[in-house]
């Protein structure tokens, strides 16, 4: 496979918008190719590139490779920064590190839609606030080939929709409330604060089921 490599031989190129791999819809993966050393390797490297980037996903359109490929984790690592506050307004939760092969998402509709900040490692130095749904079903085939399904709610139904996303050509920017398009330095600046305040003082809607003070 044609990836390119950064200096370190285990990471890939992370490919920034503009580029349109990042808006081509992406190939299904031959499930039989998933099992071979190759797709394994690669399977190997986005892990290392998204952890390494830091980020809680990535897509193989992210590295400049057109297939329905996508890994995700969350681990708890990544929140030392992070106050229970936010963690529990945002209903993030461990996310075991996850092969997705030719995913498909279907929204649970009853549990309604959040809006939260999302960053993307494709479009660096910003990040907006997304209405997602809060609880999605996902179907996909795993690291071994075989089909899994599990339901998400709250940042892990967040990352798992982005990730699909990228593979159907769309970014976040896409579906950002504009108005509350930050760059990463504000919005770390505004940490701890709940969405609430921020979607006041800059003039962004948030969900109509996202009820209550923040
Ligand atoms: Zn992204």
């Amino acid at each position: 496979m044609a990836v390119r490599l950064n200096d370190d031989a285990s990471l890939l190129q992370i490919v920034a918008v503009g580029n349109p791999v990042l808006r081509r819809p992406a190939e299904p993966v031959d499930p039989a190719v998933i099992v071979t050393s190759d797709f394994q390797r690669l399977i190997d490297q986005m892990r290392a590139t998204m952890v390494a980037a830091p980020g809680v996903g990535l897509a193989a359109p992210q590295v400049g490779l057109g297939i329905r490929l996508a890994v995700i984790e969350d681990a708890p690592e990544r929140w030392v920064d992070l106050d229970p506050r936010t963690l529990a307004e945002r209903e993030r939760s461990e996310l075991a590190f996850t092969v997705l092969v030719n995913p498909v998402v279907e929204r649970v509709a009853e549990a309604g839609v959040v809006t939260f900040y999302e960053g993307c490692l494709s479009v660096p130095g910003y990040a907006g606030a997304v209405e997602r749904a809060r609880t999605v079903r996902l179907s996909a085939l795993g690291a071994d080939g075989e089909p899994f399904s599990a339901i998400y709610t709250g940042w892990p139904a967040r990352i798992v929709q982005h990730e699909v996303d990228h593979l159907n050509g769309d970014i976040y920017v896409d579906r950002v409330a504009i108005r509350s398009l930050s760059t990463v330095e504000n919005l770390a600046n505004r940490r701890g604060r709940p969405i609430a305040e921020l979607a006041e003082e800059l003039g962004f809607t948030l969900s109509r089921d996202q009820a209550g003070p923040g």
